[in-house]
């Protein structure tokens, strides 16, 4: 590494490491400088932290040096700036603290006092730091991402602490992107490309920094714009991240200029960690079908994620329970007490979620056809209905609030044997909506006498 004799020392904060050729001289000049910088500024080197290592030299040769610094016998594999360097991080040890650590953060208690819509939320946050920074330098294997998404799916789930509880929905449709159908939680394994092949994209926009030098100095000279040298007998980071881009080009995700321009055949973007994560899901993902459920921002994250669990039949009822291999003694509707308590018995086909429904449509002034056969033909009926985006998604806040109010009346008959009232159903209908548009839309003046007659054409339409 010849390029390289120009900087014979790493520094960053507290951390810094001397390198040069194994000679006693050197050794012995180094000494020297360290303690003129003691005499000049005063900072001491702490020998306890020090360590001395020989790439190539025999181990009594290290030991012999050792012994004129008064320094440790270093060893591969050590820690710098927190990064395990020299391991073998294709094994899962090496992964263990991170490992450990992420299911510190999970936790159970952490579990136990959350809504499902917290537990998401939280198990997105923890890939924040320190995993993230070890999956930005180095490729997980298949059994490190599986235990870390082990940890994240049974947290998800309040799985933790060996009791097995129920999973509603395939994992791989709350790790899909909201706009794939799924709940947008993200795969680790797909942050973890995405931040390595940024490094593909920081060599083209860094060639004169230290790094892409040392690259260029160990795998070849590619001096073409948009040369990215590798050569493949060289094991270590860089050839993982030069596997992973092999892996996204096959699926054609690819960066494909020197301005980090990101093409996944019908969308160009410009290089980002996220829309590169998000067209590693499109093209590696599967569409999750939730007609028209949209992730309505005035309405509340809990209720949003009941409405699309709802939608994909994940709700606990008694039939899901039953299909589950669960028996509850018997599997009438909460409500009615009549038919088999399915989702759809719940949202469509239920007498008294009818009347429900044809009170709401009359204070909401449409005429819909409650000849559906679930909650989504519902929404269809709506979006066939003349007005405008706002409209409608006024509209939606109100349907969303409708199945949600009849799930928490129905858990009130099921649980605390509180009698099912419509009418009570229906004005909570309209109080829980209107409380959201208040709160969470640009309506904040909507007035409660106005909305309670639905006379809102003049501001909403
Ligand atoms: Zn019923």
């Amino acid at each position: 590494m010849s390029t390289l004799h120009s900087t014979p020392h790493l520094c960053y904060a507290d951390d810094v490491i001397f390198m040069g050729s194994w000679s006693k001289k050197n050794v012995m000049n180094l000494k020297r400088i360290l303690r003129c910088l003691q005499l000049v500024s005063g900072l001491k080197v702490n020998l306890m932290k020090s360590s001395l290592m020989g790439v190539g030299p025999k181990e009594d040769e290290v030991h012999r040096m050792v012994g004129l610094l008064n320094y440790k016998a270093g060893s591969l594999p050590f820690l710098y700036l927190g990064l395990p360097v020299g391991e073998n991080m294709k094994r899962i040890g090496p992964w263990r603290p991170i490992i450990d650590k992420f299911a510190k953060k999970l936790s159970n208690w952490k579990a136990k006092t959350l809504s499902m819509g917290g537990r998401i939320t939280l198990s997105k946050a923890v890939l924040g730091n320190l995993p993230a920074y070890y999956l930005s330098i180095f490729k997980a294997s298949v059994k490190v991402i599986n235990s870390l998404e082990g940890i994240r799916r049974a947290f998800v789930w309040g799985k933790l602490g060996g009791k097995n509880k129920l999973q509603w929905v395939a994992w791989k449709k709350v790790q899909a992107p909201k706009n794939m159908g799924g709940l947008g939680l993200g795969e680790i394994r797909s942050l973890n490309w995405a931040l390595l092949a940024k490094w593909k994209w920081r060599f083209r926009n860094n060639p004169t920094q230290l790094w892409t030098k040392v690259l260029r100095a160990i795998h070849g000279n590619d001096n073409s714009p948009l040369g990215i040298p590798i050569k493949r007998d060289r094991p270590g980071v860089w050839k993982d991240i030069n596997l992973v881009y092999a892996e996204l080009k096959k699926a054609r995700v690819e960066i494909t200029d020197n301005t980090g321009i990101v093409n996944n055949n019908d969308s160009i973007q410009t290089f980002s960690v996220a829309t590169f994560r998000s067209f590693v899901a499109e093209k590696m993902g599967k569409k999750t079908e939730v007609g028209h459920f949209t992730w309505n921002r005035w309405v509340p994250n809990k209720v949003l994620l009941f409405v699309w669990r709802l939608i994909l039949g994940s709700i606990a009822t008694k039939a899901a329970f039953d299909h589950r291999g669960i028996n509850l003694g018997n599997l009438e509707c909460g409500i009615c007490g009549g038919d088999v308590e399915t989702v759809n018995h719940l949202t469509v086909e239920c007498t008294l979620v009818k009347a429900v429904w044809w009170h709401v449509f009359n204070w909401i002034k449409i005429s819909v056809s409650v000849q559906v056969s679930d909650f989504n033909g519902l929404l269809d009926e709506v979006y066939k209905q003349k007005g405008s985006k706002i409209w409608k998604k006024t509209i939606e806040v109100v349907l969303y609030a409708a199945v949600w109010r009849v799930w928490k009346s129905r858990n009130g008959k099921v649980f605390e044997n509180i009698p099912f009232s419509v009418l009570k159903v229906v004005e909570e209908i309209k109080e829980d909506s209107y409380f959201w548009l208040k709160h969470r839309s640009p309506f904040s003046k909507l007035d409660w006498m106005r909305w309670r007659d639905f006379n809102i054409r003049d501001i909403i339409m």
